[in-house]
């Protein structure tokens, strides 16, 4: 284990890639496998984070470097006393390094070996990141989990493309990696560092990509560049090249995935933390996920339909309300409506996260996988 970010391993599956394990935090002990909802504002949208700390157990949330950075921007949170304290939220928080935003969101860009300069998607403001400023303003929030500036190609793209970008990639880690590891010394809280493997679609510059991260024996390494648009066996394909290569003592990170049956695939690859909008977004869009398959609220046999959305769901929603109720409540646009679909979607993924977990500490996840894969995705 390493001193600075341990992670100690506790199982591991005899068949699949899957391991369960701890993560000693700053703010707590984070099981994983983990699936970590994503406060992009520092907020889960529609959740309050004693929701999210209670009913929900969440241990570790994501925020957005990029959007946090923008507004209200670093030196007011670290005035606030960091993103802890100013969200009120006292357990772990993993921030990404703004790369993904910066290469989807902004405006005009423009590249250099130095860094990115880009525009403000809010008022075309022209701003600066480089691999050591998005890890300050990562300390500025007070993360206990930051990530290193990349560059996320968009999908498809040339391999010479993919492998600029790639080296690009690990030059920012390296110079990341350097800058991190002399703040780290000087502060008197406890950061990790993890730096992204990239490479697009291509398997031999995602293996070359992970080698040379290696070298930095970083806290963890996050797999990035995922859900861009590519077919998902092969995001399974990517995650499986990059991980033969990571060290098996530290955590992988699968950033940005996935559907609810994806989880225990990405798991199965040796991927201990994952994150994604979906369970957020897909909720206020009326897409909730139950036990037994996708549920489109606004679809009119729900009209009259009394049963809870999940019957086998503890969550609030499914305890004290009817489809029906969730039906009208998002015909009328209420604010509820939002606030309940987020609050079952996400247990409805801690949940997943908790039968992968136990059933890799068990020792029978090659089974649960088994009875995953034929599920039904969507209610009939
Ligand atoms: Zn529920």
């Amino acid at each position: 284990m390493s001193d600075s970010f341990p992670f100690e391993i506790q199982a591991e599956c005899r068949v699949t890639r899957a391991r369960a394990g701890l993560l000693h935090t700053a703010h707590g002990i984070v099981e994983t496998p983990v699936f970590m909802p994503v406060g992009t504002q520092a907020t889960v949208k529609g959740l309050a984070p004693r929701e999210l700390a209670g009913d929900l157990d969440v241990r570790i949330l994501l925020a957005n470097t990029y959007h946090l950075y923008l507004r209200p921007g670093p030196d007011l949170i670290r005035a606030m006393g960091g993103l802890h304290r100013f969200m009120s939220w006292p357990r772990a928080i993993l921030t990404d390094s703004g790369g993904f935003q910066v290469f989807s969101l902004s405006g005009l860009r423009k590249i250099t070996a130095e860094g990115v300069v880009f525009q403000s998607h809010l008022n075309g403001d022209t701003h600066t990141f480089t691999p050591e400023s998005t890890v300050e303003a990562q300390l500025a929030f007070g993360s206990d989990i930051l990530m290193v500036l990349d560059e996320c190609p968009e999908y498809p793209v040339s391999h010479e493309y993919a492998r600029t970008a790639m080296q690009r990639t690990v030059g920012w880690a390296r110079t990341a990696h350097a800058y991190f590891e002399q703040r780290r010394a000087e502060l008197p809280t406890r950061h990790a560092l993890f730096p992204i493997v990239q490479g697009s679609m291509f398997a031999d510059l995602r293996r070359e990509c992970a080698a040379q991260l290696v070298e930095l024996q970083a806290d963890g390494y996050a797999i990035g560049g995922l859900s861009v648009g590519e077919p998902r066996p092969l995001s399974l394909e990517m995650v499986e090249t990059a991980e033969a290569l990571l060290p098996r003592a530290r955590p992988r990170y699968a950033m940005g995935v996935g559907l609810p049956e994806e989880l225990p695939e990405y798991v199965a690859r040796g991927v201990d933390m994952m994150d994604c909008v979906l369970p957020s977004r897909n909720a206020r869009n009326g897409c909730l996920f139950t036990s037994q398959g996708t549920v489109r609220i606004k679809q009119a046999r729900y009209r009259e339909d009394v049963r809870p959305l999940d019957p086998r769901c503890k969550c609030y929603t499914c305890t004290c309300f009817s489809r029906a109720y969730l039906r009208h409540l998002f015909q009328a646009g209420e604010i509820l409506y939002a606030a309940l679909a987020t609050l079952h979607n996400v247990k409805r993924y801690l949940d997943i996260m908790r039968e992968i977990r136990h059933a890799i500490l068990s020792g029978g996840y090659p089974e649960y996988l088994q009875t995953v894969r034929s599920a039904p995705v969507e209610i009939e």
